[in-house]
Protein backbone atom coordinates (compact mmCIF):
# COMPACT_ATOMS: atom_id res chain seq x y z
CA UNK A 1 0.00 0.00 0.00
CA UNK A 2 1.19 3.83 -0.65
CA UNK A 3 -1.86 6.48 -0.88
CA UNK A 4 -3.48 4.03 1.53
CA UNK A 5 -1.17 4.98 4.37
CA UNK A 6 -1.71 8.55 3.37
CA UNK A 7 -5.15 8.05 3.60
CA UNK A 8 -5.49 7.12 7.04
CA UNK A 9 -3.21 10.05 7.88
CA UNK A 10 -5.57 12.39 6.01
CA UNK A 11 -8.45 10.95 8.21
CA UNK A 12 -6.48 11.73 11.23
CA UNK A 13 -7.51 15.47 11.46
CA UNK A 14 -11.35 14.17 12.01
CA UNK A 15 -10.10 12.44 15.73
CA UNK A 16 -7.80 15.29 16.70
CA UNK A 17 -7.18 18.52 14.91
CA UNK A 18 -3.88 19.46 16.79
CA UNK A 19 -1.08 17.38 15.08
CA UNK A 20 0.12 18.63 11.80
CA UNK A 21 -0.75 16.86 8.62
CA UNK A 22 2.90 16.70 8.10
CA UNK A 23 2.86 14.75 11.99
CA UNK A 24 0.59 12.21 10.64
CA UNK A 25 1.97 11.87 7.41
CA UNK A 26 5.26 10.75 9.36
CA UNK A 27 3.24 9.00 11.64
CA UNK A 28 1.25 6.54 8.93
CA UNK A 29 4.51 6.33 7.02
CA UNK A 30 7.30 6.12 10.08
CA UNK A 31 7.47 2.05 9.18
CA UNK A 32 8.34 2.99 5.23
CA UNK A 33 10.88 6.16 6.48
CA UNK A 34 12.99 3.74 8.41
CA UNK A 35 12.83 0.89 6.22
CA UNK A 36 15.16 2.48 3.60
CA UNK A 37 17.76 3.63 6.35
CA UNK A 38 17.56 0.16 7.72
CA UNK A 39 18.11 -1.28 3.90
CA UNK A 40 20.95 0.90 3.13
CA UNK A 41 22.57 -0.14 5.85
CA UNK A 42 22.25 -4.01 5.29
CA UNK A 43 20.68 -5.03 8.40
CA UNK A 44 17.14 -5.41 5.85
CA UNK A 45 17.11 -7.42 2.78
CA UNK A 46 14.80 -6.87 -0.11
CA UNK A 47 15.42 -8.11 -3.76
CA UNK A 48 14.13 -7.11 -6.93
CA UNK A 49 11.82 -10.17 -8.28
CA UNK A 50 8.95 -9.36 -11.04
CA UNK A 51 6.16 -11.38 -10.53
CA UNK A 52 6.52 -11.75 -6.52
CA UNK A 53 2.92 -10.60 -5.85
CA UNK A 54 0.84 -9.73 -9.03
CA UNK A 55 1.17 -5.64 -8.03
CA UNK A 56 4.39 -5.03 -6.47
CA UNK A 57 8.14 -6.52 -7.84
CA UNK A 58 9.86 -6.30 -4.39
CA UNK A 59 10.81 -9.07 -2.22
CA UNK A 60 10.81 -8.02 0.97
CA UNK A 61 13.06 -10.92 2.38
CA UNK A 62 14.01 -9.93 5.76
CA UNK A 63 12.60 -6.80 7.47
CA UNK A 64 11.51 -7.47 11.47
CA UNK A 65 12.86 -3.93 12.54
CA UNK A 66 10.76 -1.60 10.64
CA UNK A 67 8.10 -3.95 9.55
CA UNK A 68 7.28 -6.73 12.23
CA UNK A 69 3.97 -6.45 14.04
CA UNK A 70 5.83 -6.01 17.69
CA UNK A 71 8.12 -3.46 16.27
CA UNK A 72 5.18 -1.18 14.67
CA UNK A 73 3.59 -1.44 18.28
CA UNK A 74 6.90 -0.28 19.65
CA UNK A 75 7.38 2.31 17.04
CA UNK A 76 4.16 3.93 17.51
CA UNK A 77 4.74 3.68 20.94
CA UNK A 78 7.69 5.42 21.00
CA UNK A 79 5.98 8.15 18.34
CA UNK A 80 3.65 8.93 20.72
CA UNK A 81 5.40 9.28 23.79
CA UNK A 82 7.58 11.86 21.80
CA UNK A 83 4.58 13.83 20.63
CA UNK A 84 3.41 13.82 24.11
CA UNK A 85 6.68 15.02 25.81
CA UNK A 86 7.05 17.97 23.30
CA UNK A 87 3.11 18.93 23.37
CA UNK A 88 0.99 17.24 26.74
CA UNK A 89 -1.63 16.18 24.22
CA UNK A 90 -2.89 12.97 25.05
CA UNK A 91 -5.42 12.46 22.87
CA UNK A 92 -2.97 12.91 19.54
CA UNK A 93 -0.19 11.04 21.34
CA UNK A 94 -3.04 8.19 20.95
CA UNK A 95 -3.86 9.06 17.81
CA UNK A 96 -0.47 8.71 16.34
CA UNK A 97 0.57 5.69 18.27
CA UNK A 98 -2.52 4.17 15.87
CA UNK A 99 -1.77 6.09 13.21
CA UNK A 100 2.07 4.64 13.15
CA UNK A 101 0.68 1.05 14.25
CA UNK A 102 -2.32 1.36 11.04
CA UNK A 103 0.84 1.23 8.88
CA UNK A 104 1.11 -2.24 9.88
CA UNK A 105 -2.31 -3.45 9.52
CA UNK A 106 -2.56 -2.19 5.62
CA UNK A 107 0.89 -3.43 5.01
CA UNK A 108 -0.73 -7.22 6.31
CA UNK A 109 -3.62 -6.74 4.13
CA UNK A 110 -1.54 -6.10 0.70
CA UNK A 111 1.93 -7.99 1.43
CA UNK A 112 1.78 -11.80 0.93
CA UNK A 113 3.42 -13.22 4.04
CA UNK A 114 6.14 -11.61 4.71
CA UNK A 115 5.85 -9.91 7.63
CA UNK A 116 7.20 -10.83 10.49
CA UNK A 117 4.85 -11.47 13.68
CA UNK A 118 8.56 -10.75 15.91
CA UNK A 119 12.16 -10.13 15.17
CA UNK A 120 12.39 -12.82 17.28
CA UNK A 121 10.34 -15.89 15.60
CA UNK A 122 10.69 -16.90 11.41
CA UNK A 123 6.45 -16.52 11.71
CA UNK A 124 5.31 -14.64 8.76
CA UNK A 125 1.96 -13.26 7.92
CA UNK A 126 0.05 -11.22 5.31
CA UNK A 127 -3.42 -11.78 3.57
CA UNK A 128 -1.79 -10.94 0.08
CA UNK A 129 -4.00 -8.48 -1.68
CA UNK A 130 -0.95 -7.38 -4.05
CA UNK A 131 -1.97 -10.53 -5.53
CA UNK A 132 -5.47 -9.06 -6.28
CA UNK A 133 -4.48 -6.04 -8.94
CA UNK A 134 -7.77 -4.53 -9.15
CA UNK A 135 -9.37 -4.82 -5.92
CA UNK A 136 -6.18 -3.68 -4.58
CA UNK A 137 -6.31 -0.64 -6.65
CA UNK A 138 -10.02 -0.32 -6.34
CA UNK A 139 -9.30 -0.74 -2.38
CA UNK A 140 -6.35 1.84 -2.38
CA UNK A 141 -8.10 4.24 -4.29
CA UNK A 142 -11.35 4.33 -2.68
CA UNK A 143 -9.92 4.49 0.73
CA UNK A 144 -7.70 7.02 -0.57
CA UNK A 145 -10.21 9.66 -1.42
CA UNK A 146 -12.50 8.86 1.25
CA UNK A 147 -9.29 10.31 3.40
CA UNK A 148 -9.36 13.39 1.45
CA UNK A 149 -13.22 14.01 1.66
CA UNK A 150 -12.44 13.88 5.68
CA UNK A 151 -9.98 15.88 5.26
CA UNK A 152 -11.75 18.68 3.21
CA UNK A 153 -14.52 18.71 5.90
CA UNK A 154 -12.57 19.12 9.20
CA UNK A 155 -10.33 21.74 7.38
CA UNK A 156 -10.54 24.92 5.18
CA UNK A 157 -7.75 27.01 3.13
CA UNK A 158 -6.68 29.84 5.18
CA UNK A 159 -5.22 31.50 1.46
CA UNK A 160 -5.64 30.12 -1.94
CA UNK A 161 -2.53 28.25 -1.67
CA UNK A 162 -4.27 26.10 0.93
CA UNK A 163 -6.42 24.53 -2.23
CA UNK A 164 -3.94 24.34 -4.67
CA UNK A 165 -0.93 22.82 -2.24
CA UNK A 166 -3.74 20.00 -0.99
CA UNK A 167 -4.92 19.10 -4.69
CA UNK A 168 -1.79 19.34 -6.15
CA UNK A 169 -0.57 16.66 -3.28
CA UNK A 170 -3.73 14.82 -4.56
CA UNK A 171 -2.76 14.80 -8.36
CA UNK A 172 1.03 14.20 -7.73
CA UNK A 173 -0.17 10.94 -5.05
CA UNK A 174 -2.37 8.85 -7.50
CA UNK A 175 -0.07 9.67 -10.17
CA UNK A 176 2.45 7.64 -7.94
CA UNK A 177 -0.01 5.15 -7.23
CA UNK A 178 -0.90 4.75 -10.69
CA UNK A 179 2.73 4.35 -12.14
CA UNK A 180 3.56 2.33 -8.85
CA UNK A 181 0.85 -0.44 -10.26
CA UNK A 182 1.58 0.31 -14.08
CA UNK A 183 4.85 0.85 -14.81
CA UNK A 184 8.33 -0.84 -15.36
CA UNK A 185 9.73 -2.41 -12.29
CA UNK A 186 12.72 -0.32 -10.72
CA UNK A 187 16.43 -0.88 -11.84
CA UNK A 188 18.20 -1.82 -8.22
CA UNK A 189 17.50 -2.04 -4.83
CA UNK A 190 19.59 1.89 -3.95
CA UNK A 191 17.02 3.45 -6.28
CA UNK A 192 13.69 1.39 -4.14
CA UNK A 193 15.64 3.12 -0.57
CA UNK A 194 15.87 6.11 -2.12
CA UNK A 195 12.59 6.45 -3.15
CA UNK A 196 11.31 5.23 0.10
CA UNK A 197 13.57 8.49 1.68
CA UNK A 198 12.29 10.67 -0.46
CA UNK A 199 8.75 10.49 1.18
CA UNK A 200 10.18 12.53 3.82
CA UNK A 201 9.78 15.73 0.97
CA UNK A 202 6.30 14.17 1.35
CA UNK A 203 5.92 14.50 5.22
CA UNK A 204 7.27 18.52 4.44
CA UNK A 205 4.18 18.48 2.10
CA UNK A 206 1.94 17.98 4.69
CA UNK A 207 3.30 20.43 7.09
CA UNK A 208 2.96 23.29 4.35
CA UNK A 209 -0.73 22.27 3.52
CA UNK A 210 -1.12 22.39 7.06
CA UNK A 211 0.31 25.99 7.98
CA UNK A 212 -2.34 27.54 5.30
CA UNK A 213 -5.12 25.60 6.13
CA UNK A 214 -7.06 26.07 9.49
CA UNK A 215 -10.26 24.08 11.24
CA UNK A 216 -13.70 24.33 10.10
CA UNK A 217 -15.57 25.96 12.71
CA UNK A 218 -18.90 24.23 13.18
CA UNK A 219 -21.24 27.62 13.26
CA UNK A 220 -23.41 27.49 16.56
CA UNK A 221 -27.35 27.50 16.05
CA UNK A 222 -27.62 29.15 19.12
CA UNK A 223 -28.28 32.72 18.81
ZN1 LIG B 1 5.36 -0.67 4.76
Amino acid sequence: MFIGHYAIGLSGKQIDKRPSLGTMFMAVQWLDLVWPVLVLAGVEKVSIDPGNTVLTPLNFEYYPWSHSMLMAIAWGALFGLVYYARTKNSRGAWLLLFLVFSHWILDWITHRPDLQWTPFSEARTGLGLWNHKWAEIAIETGLFLIGIFIYIKVTRAKYSSGNWSLWALVIFLLAIHFMNAFGDPPPNVEIVAWMGLSQWLLVAWGYWIDSVRRERRVVSSES
